[in-house]
């Protein structure tokens, strides 16, 4: 059976056979979606499957759990943060941890579930001592992150954080400059905002932050 790599490696041979000399790089990701031709998964069982035992990138070595997300596989709502930390790490889930607290409470002060949104990371493994991943770990994990949004389509996307905003929307802008506005890709609305680790450590941005849960809460309300 041909793999994703197969699909994209023709492509681009079909591309390059018709005179097409380099792709443009912006809107990367969203071009991953969409020229991702293999079927879509069929079920989020079918990307643990696939991701069981990973050794794509190098945080495998010191990975206890891989952490593929959580949530309802029709979630409108999808929750993207940066790669587990150590509780992540050794539970397995998203989000358990100090920060996930906070984004309980930021959920809760907009008066959405935890229950029903889906949360994810950017990279599924543990960086160690909690580094930023790295880019040659973030575009092994992609895949993952892409089947993920094609199976569960959401409807709105909300970034938690400067990774996860530049890789979602493939961009090298700072946050200041991509808060505040609906971006989109592939048809999907995406919000920005600060990552919750980030707000813990200055938490004088939670006014903004909360600025940019009421955006989420509004398009949220209208996409249900
Ligand atoms: N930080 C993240 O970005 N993701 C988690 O799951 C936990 C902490």
């Amino acid at each position: 059976m041909r793999t994703f790599w197969d699909e994209l490696a023709l492509y681009l041979e079909y591309l390059k056979a018709i005179g097409v000399k380099a792709l443009p790089k912006k809107k990367a990701f969203e071009r991953f979606l969409k020229l991702d031709l293999s079927p879509p998964p069929k079920s989020l069982a079918e990307i643990a499957k696939e991701i069981e035992g990973c050794t794509r990138c190098k945080l495998h070595r010191t990975r206890t759990n891989i952490v593929l997300g959580e949530g309802p596989e029709n979630a409108t709502l999808m929750f993207i943060g940066e790669a587990p930390g150590r509780d992540e790490d050794l539970e397995g889930r998203p989000f358990v941890g100090r920060a996930g607290k906070l984004l309980d409470q930021m959920l809760g002060a907009i008066n959405i579930r935890r229950a029903e949104v889906y949360i994810t990371n950017v990279v599924k493994c543990r960086p160690p001592g909690n580094r930023t991943p790295e880019p040659d770990e973030i575009e092994a994990c992609l895949p993952y992150l892409a089947k993920q949004i094609k199976l569960i389509r959401p409807r709105l996307i909300c970034t938690l954080g400067l990774v996860a905003a530049q890789t979602v929307l493939a961009t090298t802008q700072p946050l200041s400059r991509l808060r505040g506005k609906i971006h989109e890709i592939d048809g999907i609305k995406v919000v920005v905002t600060y990552h919750p680790a980030f707000l813990l450590r200055y938490p004088s941005y939670k006014a903004q932050a909360l600025e940019d849960l009421k955006l989420l809460k509004r398009l949220y309300e209208e996409l249900k």
